[in-house]
């Protein structure tokens, strides 16, 4: 019997409100497809539907067919999950077996191992899964869920019948698994399969029993025990097990077995010669942030993003920049003043809470700009910055943005007249954007790179607009890049707002391709960077004061252009003189290793009260982003003295200046003040101006400097410099 169209609320759970619809669809939108088109969200019951006759059954990997993929060398890809969520992201990511793991009791519920989880905890966690299999209804088939049988689960047969049986009607799982190969665990199987129930083996390293095999390590390494793994293996497939798992065996070993099998097996830490391969999810996503066993590739540093988004969650919380009112919803005028009548408080109405209620887009533009900038240096800029609190403080005192004055200035941010580049393309993958590099090479286009870190200003901006002047195809790489940051930095903390970014760069409307690779691909062996295998060391800047200040930075910062150079492939790069001596790091990497690339120095963007623009600026207290305009006041102080008193003028002379400065604003520490020439920041003792204004031996001459503001939690560190010719 087909359901009625009107009874289509039926499976839209009872107490779900028509308010609350949207967020009960969102979460799966082909669960909406399919209630709209076949009257029930259970589209993907098996043999009887009861009162839901589909017209549509969506298919199931089987048991044949994984038993096919190893007669046809076909691999198989499982992947434990452990809720809706995962379950349908695996679904929808053509995973073919996801395993409800006993290991949700270590990954995720933070049990010391999965010895300790209950037969109820993995009944709830195998349905969450369920729900989330039933939401997939792509072209592929629904992946075959196994439910893991926990341990004590299955001590005696009747305890394995029983609890097998609840697997599978409870928490919906289509087949199980048990762990072990010895004769107890291979009856335990036969009775399983007997009772119609398939039973996927599990042998090698069997955490359940970890204590009794001596800790979680490599199984079956000596002669002796990889044949005794290939007698239990052979055990369980005559016991009518459908594949099974080996565990931290060695790679030959688990080749041989699995060519001696008519049984597909799957590997975790067995190599590649067997018929499949499965991971914990949270392991090859990074998603828990703590280290992997060694035989896990993480695909994702997930840990990373997640702390992100929630710090800067937190952030916008405490600043009272989210909610914006596009995040709720508001009651008519009218409804308003009855309110406060029927509370007798009609003088009490918030004066700002009537009128003319501001149109939702631009409302919602500012949610995502809490701070526009127009820079004395860019007066037309088109420029949005994302979650950064330091809103009008930005500006200092002059240009201070904030509420509906940013709001209309937010209204008349203009997309690029030029063509083609309002809609970068963002690409995460090296091959790909090689390839996208190659095409517009071949086309007779130079092209300029941009590399940068995110979290993109002003600064970045007349990067790119250098750029897109010099060359016809312009890539902006946004990488926060591991392995120049040391342990105790800011590198979990540092701003990642890539869609922000890229909405800005499409305002800019002049990059053709955002270029943001993970950690996983530009650094394979190790995403944190934390020890470089290969590292290209700018030995020329090694003990100059910037360096003595972060001693991993410039070689961090050497070795990641390097590789960026070599994926993109750019004919020309762009750097900002706002970092003195990375501009030196990169000319002489180019320099040194032959690479055919013009380099491009831009001068430092800055504020209009001085301020040089830079990401991390976003750190600084708003008491702190007024007072911070006094380094670009004492580099100013240095550069007159060196203009107005032309003549011999020592170092010593031309730090003290600078220093005096810098100390009359308190909290500050100087770490460094240094005179040097700009093409090496080598330092020099004096500098010797002539009459006519220049200076002399070295032309130009840099004065910079590093120090920190405040104390505690919030010492934020600044460096800047300024050129004199
Ligand atoms: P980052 O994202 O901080 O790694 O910076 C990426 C590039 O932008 C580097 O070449 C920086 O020198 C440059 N840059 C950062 N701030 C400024 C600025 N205020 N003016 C000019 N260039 C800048």
């Amino acid at each position: 019997m087909k359901m009625p169209r009107h009874g289509l609320m039926g499976a839209v759970p009872a107490a779900t409100s028509a308010d609350n619809f949207a967020t009960y669809f969102r979460s799966f939108p082909h669960r909406r497809a399919l209630f709209m088109s076949f009257g029930s969200t259970r589209q993907h019951s098996t043999a009887s539907e009861g009162p839901y006759t589909m017209v549509r059954k969506q298919k199931k990997v089987g048991l044949r067919d994984l038993q096919k993929a190893h007669q046809q060398g076909n691999k198989i890809a499982m992947l434990t999950a452990y809720d809706c969520t995962m379950g349908k992201l695996a679904a929808d990511s053509g995973v073919d077996i996801v395993l409800v793991g006993d290991s949700v009791a270590n990954v995720r519920l933070g049990y010391d191992s999965t010895v300790e989880i209950s037969m109820d905890e993995m009944l709830m966690v195998t349905k969450g899964v369920r729900r989330g299999l039933d939401a997939y209804c792509g072209p592929g088939k629904i992946p075959l869920l196994v439910g893991d049988m926990p341990f004590g689960s299955y001590l005696t047969v009747a305890d394995a019948l029983h609890n097998a049986t609840r697997l599978l009607k409870d928490g919906r799982a289509d087949v199980v698994k048990l762990e072990g190969g010895n004769a107890k665990a291979v009856e335990t199987a036969r009775a399983l399969v007997d009772a119609g129930i398939g039973v996927m083996g599990h042998v090698g390293l069997t955490p359940q029993t970890h204590v009794s095999l001596g800790g979680y390590r490599q199984q079956a390494v000596q002669a002796e025990s990889a044949l005794q793994l290939l007698r239990e293996a052979e055990a369980l497939q005559e016991a009518g097990c459908f594949a099974i798992v080996f565990e931290c065996v060695p790679s030959e070993v688990a080749a041989f077995v699995t060519n001696q099998l008519r049984t597909p097996t799957i590997g975790i830490g067995a190599g590649a010669g067997t018929t499949g391969q499965v991971l914990v999810c949270d392991d090859m996503l990074g998603a828990s942030g703590a280290a992997v066993p060694s035989f896990v590739k993480k695909y994702a540093e997930l840990a990373e993003l997640t702390q992100s988004a929630i710090r800067q969650y937190v952030h916008e919380v405490k600043d009272g920049s989210f909610p914006t009112a596009s995040h709720s919803k508001q009651m008519s005028d009218a409804e308003l003043k009855r309110l406060y009548g029927l509370a007798g408080a009609q003088d009490k109405i918030p004066a700002q809470a009537l009128g003319p209620r501001i149109n939702p887009t631009p409302r919602e533009e500012i949610a995502q700009a809490p701070s526009v900038i127009v820079t004395e240096a860019h007066s037309d800029v088109k420029f949005q910055r994302c979650g950064d609190s330091s809103t009008g403080a930005t500006l200092g005192g002059r240009g201070a943005l904030v509420g509906a004055a940013a709001l209309s200035v937010s209204m008349v941010l203009a997309h690029s007249e030029e063509p083609g580049c309002g809609n970068a393309r963002v690409i995460h993958s090296l091959k790909d954007v090689r390839a996208v590099v190659a095409q517009a090479k071949q086309s007779g286009k130079k092209v300029g790179f941009v590399p940068t870190m995110g979290h993109l200003h002003e600064g970045h901006l007349q990067l790119i607009d250098e750029a897109s002047t010099d060359c016809d195809f312009v890539i902006v790489s946004v990488f926060v890049n591991p392995s120049q940051f040391a342990a105790h930095e800011d590198f979990d903390k540092y701003p990642r707002h890539l869609d922000c970014d890229v909405a800005t760069l499409n305002k800019h409307g002049k990059t053709h391709v955002v270029f943001a690779p993970s950690a996983a691909d530009m650094y394979p062996r190790d995403p944190r960077a934390v020890t470089l295998s290969t590292a290209v060391v700018p030995k020329a800047v090694v003990g100059l004061p910037e360096d003595s200040q972060r001693p991993h930075f410039f070689t961090g910062v050497a070795t990641v252009c390097a590789k960026l150079f070599n994926i993109v492939q750019p004919d020309a790069v762009f750097f900002g003189q706002k970092d003195a001596v990375q501009c030196v790091v990169i000319r002489n990497l180019i320099e040194d290793l032959c690479l055919p690339i013009d380099f491009n120095v831009v001068p430092t963007a800055r504020a209009s009260d001085g301020l040089a623009l830079s990401s991390r600026n976003a750190y600084l207290t708003p008491d702190q982003r007024v007072r911070a305009p006094v380094v670009y006041r004492a580099l100013r102080k240095g550069e007159m003295l060196l203009r107005e008193h032309p003549g011999h003028v020592p170092t010593k002379q031309l730090s003290a200046v600078v220093r005096e400065v810098l100390e009359s604003e308190r909290d500050v520490k100087v770490q460094y003040i240094d005179v040097s020439g700009l093409i090496d920041m080598r330092p020099l003792d004096a500098v010797c101006v002539v009459n006519d204004g220049r200076v002399r031996p070295q032309s130009p001459v840099v004065v910079s400097v590093g120090l920190t503001m405040g104390y505690g939690e919030q010492v934020v560190r600044l460096i800047d410099n300024i050129v004199v010719q």
